[in-house]
């Protein structure tokens, strides 16, 4: 008896009799040729954040990275296993990658555990050591005063954005094809409940709704 669950399934034979058909070149080209996607994206677990989905990306088009609250840790050669580390050294040195764009988003469990101070939900406190990275030693990270809770949390979901952006520059084969300009780091940020996407104006240190910047140009009605 197949326990697979049918959802998925079902789902699947739309992708075989609906999808598939339309991109099956593209699907053998990339099984011939290998992927040579342009953009990697850092983003989070969270069920409704799938950046394929969030960009309309087909298959080789995006080179993604998920994990609980979208963090990168700083560059630390030691004798551990880092996951996000060997995507980030496989993107940048085998694929070329030109963009890096890191993906926050609102409503996040793992921003929520971290600014609740959750309990450890195992003895292993894995979410609890995690999000501990996303604090510089020495940081404060704390409501302000007059800030609501809401205003707050959307603060620190942004922060790790920056954050992120942050730590990949510790990174010895990030930093240099970016200051060579061959790699450009972006951040952005996904409204959940309107599907609303914000990119991080690097300049101004804010993000901007692309909606809105695109009303701006006339470029929606
Ligand atoms: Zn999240």
């Amino acid at each position: 008896m197949i326990t697979f669950p049918k959802n998925l399934l079902d789902g699947y034979r739309t992708f075989r009799t609906q999808r598939l058909p339309t991109e099956q070149t593209r699907y053998r080209e990339l099984s011939e040729r290998g992927q040579s996607p342009e953009v990697m994206v850092i983003g989070c677990c969270d069920s409704r954040v799938s950046p394929e989905v969030i960009f309309d990306a087909g298959p080789g088009e995006l080179f993604v990275v998920r994990n609980v609250a979208n963090l990168v840790p700083v560059y630390q050669p030691d004798s551990a296993a880092h996951g996000v580390s060997a995507a980030l050294e496989y993107a940048v040195s085998v694929l070329r990658i030109r963009h890096i764009v890191v993906l926050g988003h609102a409503q996040c469990g793992g921003i929520r555990a971290f600014i609740d101070k959750a309990a450890p939900l195992s003895p292993g406190d894995f979410i609890g050591k995690w999000m501990a990275m996303f604090v510089k030693p020495g940081e404060v990270v704390e409501q302000r005063a007059h800030e609501t809770m809401q205003d707050f949390t959307v603060r620190i979901e942004k922060a790790a954005v920056f954050r992120s952006l942050e730590n990949l520059m510790t990174f010895p084969f990030v930093r240099a094809p970016v200051e060579r300009g061959e790699m450009l780091l972006h951040g952005a940020y996904f409204g959940v409940a309107e599907g609303s996407l914000f990119v991080l104006d690097k300049v101004a240190k804010e993000f901007e709704s692309v909606r809105e910047q695109e009303r701006l140009a006339g470029g929606e009605e």
